[in-house]
């Protein structure tokens, strides 16, 4: 049943389209067959980057040869189709599933005489059952477990459907469609975490933590704000924080309670908008609270594609007296150079770079000993996060950093339980 048919012009490919495959899965469904198939769909990873360097001619016979590759190693059993650019759809026999596999992980492929190129793909893959399914399921699936296939760098290009992920997806649309009316019934919770002086251990600032309680369950920022975050939603959320971070230090202040600077999570989101920094400056003057009991926390890994924008942010931030401070320091890529280009206050170290008890880990510890010194050379306050041992505090102490957060100190408080601490 294969009609897979590349032009043997080198720099064409010439390949069926969804309509072909779509086809193929009626044909199969009606003969009975399906079973015997598992759907995959596939995406080139960074073939741009291929063709920026080969030039489009050579990038498309690159393309062809990893096609011709795969459609070699799978057998002849097979439906290759090209949904556009690097994407394809491919209904496979299931016992080649783990030749695909294999090979989907990445090939080198000849491109000279004396220089090959390396090209993998990430995939979603779906292996069908025998009934009870049609086309517009199959390519929901395959669709579902390629595009998480493609958010999910560093861990497993490849991904099934399966239960759990339909669940998980279902679960995200629930996220998403309740957001406003979560808004709207304020059911989103500033938790406030302590940071603490090591030198005399008093509390010295907060941070802002967002819980969601939905029906009566307290539900963690991991499961919600990777989800907001595909949207707008997220910007919405973190003016929300910050807008009830406000109200408290207003209210506070009122009170006569010695307040502590707070720190607000800002995501990747607000760095698209140029009004971003107009926006903190209202919600935080209509509460006339001092600038610096606000700080605005950015998460390392938000930096390499907004270079600009971030330094434009922190300049705009510090010029107003609001302090601004690296998120997860040390687990994103390209941090260097803005540490030195944005004037940032803090830097606050992940906690991945903390030993763990079970494990003595020399390189994580020599590099934490390091991050703290280009911390403190520069003139950042430096923190570390995450800190839960009694060891770990004396070993950020020896190397000479003086401030942490950690539930060795207290996890995130309702906003009750953090008021009797200010005093
Ligand atoms: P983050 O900003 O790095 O916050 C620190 C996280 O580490 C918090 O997780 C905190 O509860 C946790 N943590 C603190 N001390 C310890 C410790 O000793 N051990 C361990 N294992 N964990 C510790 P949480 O509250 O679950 O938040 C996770 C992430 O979600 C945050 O990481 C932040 O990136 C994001 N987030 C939370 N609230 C907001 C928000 O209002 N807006 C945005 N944009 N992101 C938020
Ligand atoms: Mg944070
Ligand atoms: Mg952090």
């Amino acid at each position: 049943m294969l009609d897979y048919t590349v032009n043997t012009d080198d720099e064409k490919i010439d390949i069926n389209g969804i309509d072909y495959f779509l086809n193929c899965i009626d044909d199969l469904i009606e003969l009975g067959e399906i079973g015997l198939f598992g759907a995959c769909r596939f995406n080139l990873k960074n073939f741009s980057l291929v063709n920026d360097q080969l030039g489009r001619g050579s990038g498309t016979r690159v393309m062809r040869r990893f096609l011709d590759g795969l459609a070699l190693k799978i057998g002849i059993d097979h439906v290759l189709c090209r949904l556009g650019g690097d994407n394809f759809v491919l209904l496979f026999h299931k016992a080649s599933l783990d030749e695909l596999r294999y090979y989907l992980t990445g090939q080198d492929i000849y491109v000279s005489e004396e220089e090959t190129i390396y090209v993998s793909a990430s995939a979603g893959i779906y292996m069908m059952p025998e009934s009870g399914i049609d086309k517009h399921m199959i390519m929901d699936a395959i669709t579902m477990a390629a595009k998480e296939a493609k958010d999910a760098p560093n861990k497993d290009y490849i991904v099934f459907y399966d239960y759990e992920l339909k669940e998980r997806d279902r679960r995200e649309k629930y996220i998403h469609e309740v957001f406003a009316q979560a808004l709207e019934n304020r059911e989103f919770k500033v938790y406030y975490q302590p940071k603490v002086n090591l030198k005399d251990y008093m509390m010295v600032g907060a941070e802002a933590l967002c819980r969601w309680v939905h029906n009566g369950e307290v539900i963690s920022p991991g499961e919600f704000i990777p989800v907001y975050e595909k949207s707008q939603a997220i910007c919405k959320l973190d003016f929300y924080m910050l807008e009830q971070v406000c109200r408290d230090l207003r209210r506070w202040i009122d009170e006569g309670k010695p307040v502590v600077r707070v720190s607000v999570n800002l995501s990747r989101r607000h760095l698209r908008n140029q009004k971003t920094l107009n926006n903190i400056l209202e919600i935080i003057d209509r509460y006339d609270v001092p600038h610096e009991y606000i700080e605005i926390e950015l998460t390392e890994t938000t930096m390499d594609q907004h270079f600009d924008s971030i330094k434009r942010l922190v300049t705009g931030l510090k010029n107003n007296g609001i302090a601004s401070s690296v998120d997860d320091f040390g687990t994103g890529y390209s941090s260097l150079n803005l540490l030195r280009e944005a004037p940032w206050k803090v830097l606050k170290i992940d906690r991945s770079y903390l030993p763990d008890s079970k494990k003595y880990d020399e390189r994580n510890q020599s590099m934490l000993r390091h991050l703290i010194a280009i911390a403190t050379d520069m003139g950042f306050e430096c923190i570390v996060e995450g800190v839960e041992t009694l060891e770990q505090l004396k070993l950020i102490k020896r190397n000479g950093c003086f401030m942490a957060q950690g539930f060795y100190f207290d996890k995130p408080l309702p906003v009750e339980e953090f008021e009797e601490k200010l005093c």
